[in-house]
């Protein structure tokens, strides 16, 4: 019976071209992949955004922490808390400038934990309609009663607050840099909002950590607005070059999701050696943001002239998430396969996660690109658009 449903359900996903499939991909360095037919391709899909999953400094900081097991054994509550796990905690929290910091097992478990934790029966969780699917799950197992606005639209957001009233808290979350325009949130305007209505801010930087701000640390630093935000969550999994989640805020909202969060307390702990990573690139960051940020910049705005002047149409912005407007998403799937038969990755992205004629290749760059490779794929994807186009 069940397999039954579950085919007739997979048949129709089929019929309209949404097929998923799982590819094994190993990286040979941080922007070069071979697949398991052994052909290579040059990468500009991950999120890899420093390119620090390669670096030595990186991957000794894993292989030296290997040594206190392969596993955590247990949850933080129990025999899981590694030293690293710590270290790593009040690192993020100096950078993130906030009293405290929690790491969670992933960032959508760390969404879904602080959500969960936090928000009660009446409270309203204001949410822009481009956020990332574990805010949206978040506020599905709080059963939040959600309020959803226009994205990044200011005056749509500030309608919805006075319109709607909360017997409780109100909470404003939203992605600092969001993960399929590259746009950036209108954070000057939020901290407003958040003030005028005695709101709680919750900003999700997992595009935002080692990519925007002076120093890399995100949305706050970006719009030179440090402590003006109430949670900010982070990812270890992107920029941090390890695997991972968590959330900074003060000692109080960290000390609450220790002693009620579910995720956090029902899961088993991270093992030293992914810390250790993650703790390794968060100090080479650190240490040489201009190296870094300042290099992932550069690339950024390389890729975005060349493409724009190979006549693509893309989103502006200044993220190295730089969206390449294709129309159908028939045409879309077509060049994305052209561009892995010539050797270059990139995400084809199309509805229902972006709007109907809006497909798109999603073209993300790292601080680990040279610029001979930029160009190069920057001149294939001019080329076979050009060729696909006749
Ligand atoms: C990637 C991402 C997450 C999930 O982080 P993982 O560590 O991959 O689970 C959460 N929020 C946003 C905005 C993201 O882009």
């Amino acid at each position: 019976m069940l397999t039954e449903r579950l085919q007739k359900e997979l048949e129709q996903t089929y019929a309209k071209g949404l097929r998923r499939t799982v590819d094994g991909l190993r990286f040979k360095t941080a922007v070069r992949a071979e697949d398991e037919n052994g052909k290579e391709y040059l990468v500009f899909a991950s999120n890899n955004y420093l390119g620090l999953t390669h670096a030595p400094e990186v991957q000794r900081a894993a292989a030296e922490a290997v040594r206190w097991g392969t596993g955590s054994t247990g949850s933080r509550l129990t025999t899981g808390a590694a030293f690293e796990t710590g270290e790593l905690e009040k690192e993020l929290a100096e950078f993130k400038h906030t009293e405290s910091a929690l790491v969670f097992n992933t960032g959508y478990m760390t969404n879904l934990g602080v959500l969960f934790a936090l928000v009660k029966t009446g409270d309203v969780v204001f949410s822009d309609e481009l956020n990332h699917a574990s805010i949206i799950d978040g506020c599905r197992i709080a059963r939040a009663h959600v309020a959803v606005y226009k994205h990044n639209d200011m005056q749509d957001l500030e309608r919805l607050l006075k319109e709607t009233p909360a017997a409780g808290e109100r909470f404003i979350v939203t992605d600092g840099v969001f993960s399929m325009d590259g746009d950036i949130a209108n954070l000057p305007e939020l901290v407003r909002l958040k003030e005028k209505y005695g709101a709680c801010l919750m900003v999700d930087d997992a595009h935002g950590v080692g990519v925007i701000g002076a120093d890399g640390s995100g949305t706050a630093a970006y719009y030179n607005m440090l402590g003006t935000i109430d949670l900010q969550v982070g990812t270890l999994s992107k920029a941090l070059a390890a695997e991972g989640g968590y959330v900074a805020a003060s000692k109080t909202i960290i000390e609450y999701l220790i002693n009620k969060s579910r995720p956090f307390i029902f899961s088993t702990a991270l093992p030293a050696c992914v810390t250790a990573a993650a703790l390794a690139a968060l100090r080479l960051l650190r240490q040489k943001p201009e190296q870094y940020v300042g290099r992932l910049k550069e690339n950024a705005a390389l890729m975005r002239r060349l493409l724009h002047d190979e006549g693509f149409e893309i989103i502006e912005g200044v993220t190295p998430i730089v969206p390449v407007l294709t129309g159908s998403s028939k045409k879309t799937m077509r060049f994305m396969a052209a561009l892995l038969e010539a050797g270059i990755m990139v995400s084809g992205i199309r509805p229902p996660t972006v709007p109907e004629g809006t497909s798109r290749l999603r073209v993300t760059v790292t601080a680990a690109h040279t610029e001979a490779e930029i160009k190069q794929a920057a001149k294939t994807m001019g080329r076979i658009w050009r060729e696909l186009n006749v």
